[in-house]
């Protein structure tokens, strides 16, 4: 059967009151990034519906990009026709007959948007249904249970018809909320804060410390893999590479060893919250989840947040480590994640880091080095590269 349309239906935008055209807006927008490559689309959005018209665009590969597309609360493949009974009569018995097999079962759920249509809902589906049965051979109507669904939408200005609903990835669209800097280790659990943080409309961009020669190629390498597999859901994302080498050896040098976890995440923190305000994000975002190890207690996050009033997002926090991996495996960065590369943190581990961490006791600590000047060194020589899905452009040292 030729269907001439998708019909996409927003998530919870419906109900965003006055801010519906920003976030309609912005859907449209990813949609049309999503599916750039297909030039003969026509775009068609309404207060509560997205029309795609394919113009003989094949469908299974839209189909297939759009359920990664947040905001969408699901999608059909629809044929659209004027809204006459007569023709919307013939256009569904050409949609049925192309679908069904011997001893499927059919009904017709009609809705009619347009109240001045001269049918009723029930007329419509009566009319509709019998027209059906009598031009088709072996097919019986079960309005419980049917194998196949033929819901008719009755509009003014056009007459949609479809059989089948793709379940939409929900959620926000990417940027309706606006931007975060995601701190994106190699590990497991940052991949799948960056993709809740997508989901709730977040537009991401990424931070990752790095150590050479502590740290290979290899693991730089990881951290590009796993933001390309996050550009799937929203597009292409800045990576910022932070020299982290000198810092830490600072630390090693100057902070006693139980604290040296501590004041490693408090200058992350605060180096990543120098590139935020550069690049006008409004929040940092972490993988952290309570109490996994010494650094995400309650205690500690007292000691690290300390560093910046900046909001911190940590999608896990009451996250299970099974439920992360759960995620991570369907989103497909847990085989990058568990690629066995040396990250900085796991490298210089201490044997036992304090997981009651005093402030007074690290800012003491810290006070005796000038980390302020390493901090803007590191800042200064930020490399920064642009991942898409296929390709990285690199533009270094941006700042
Ligand atoms: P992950 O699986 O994300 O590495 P984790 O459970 O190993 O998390 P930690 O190593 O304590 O936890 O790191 C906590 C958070 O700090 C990470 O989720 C990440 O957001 C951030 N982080 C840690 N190391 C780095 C790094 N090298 N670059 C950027 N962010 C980092
Ligand atoms: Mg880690």
């Amino acid at each position: 059967m030729n269907f001439d349309h998708i019909l996409i239906r927003y998530g919870e935008i419906s109900t965003k009151g006055r801010n519906r055209r920003i976030f309609v807006d912005r859907l449209k927008r990813n949609i049309k990034e999503v599916l750039a490559d297909f030039p003969g689309l026509d775009y068609e959005g309404t207060r509560d519906r997205l029309y795609l018209h394919l113009n003989n665009e094949r469908h299974e590969e839209i189909i297939e990009r759009l359920q990664y597309v947040f905001g969408i609360q699901s999608f059909s493949l629809a044929i659209k026709c004027e809204s006459d009974i007569n023709i919307i009569k013939e256009k569904a018995l050409e949609a049925i007959k192309s679908l069904y097999q011997r001893h499927d079962t059919f009904k017709v759920t009609a809705k009619r948007a347009n109240k001045q249509f001269p049918l009723d809902t029930n007329e419509l589906n009566y009319q509709i249904g019998s027209h059906i049965l009598i031009n088709t051979e072996d097919l019986t109507v079960d309005v419980k249970n049917p194998t196949i669904n033929l819901r008719v939408e009755v509009r003014k200005e056009a007459t949609y018809l479809t059989c089948y609903d793709y379940k939409g990835a929900g959620g926000l669209p990417v940027g309706s909320s606006g931007k975060g800097m995601l701190l994106l280790s190699g590990g497991i659990d940052s991949p799948v804060a960056g993709y809740l943080s997508l989901k709730r409309g977040v537009e991401l961009e990424v931070i990752h410390f790095f150590s050479p020669p502590y740290t290979s190629e290899r693991a730089k390498q990881k951290v590009i893999d796993l933001t390309k597999e996050l550009t799937v859901f929203g597009g292409s994302i800045k990576l910022h590479i932070v020299p982290f080498t000198a810092i830490q050896e600072k630390i090693q040098a100057q902070v006693p060893e139980n604290y040296t976890m501590t004041s490693t995440r408090r200058m992350m923190l605060k180096i990543a919250d120098i590139l935020r305000e550069k690049q006008q994000a409004l929040a940092l975002i972490t993988g952290e989840s309570l109490g996994q190890v010494a650094s995400q207690t309650l205690e500690s996050m007292v000691a690290i947040n300390d560093v910046t009033s900046t909001p911190i997002l940590r999608p896990l926090i009451t996250m299970d480590k099974l439920e992360i991996i759960e995620i991570a495996k369907q989103i497909g960065t847990h085989d990058i994640s568990v690629r066995p590369f040396e990250d900085c943190c796991t490298i210089f581990t201490p044997a036992s880091p304090k997981t009651k961490p005093k402030l007074e006791k690290v800012s003491r600590f810290e006070s005796f080095v000038d980390f302020d000047e390493l901090v803007m060194e590191a800042v200064n020589r930020v490399e920064t590269m642009i991942i898409t899905k296929n390709k990285e452009d690199e533009f270094s040292h941006l700042f």
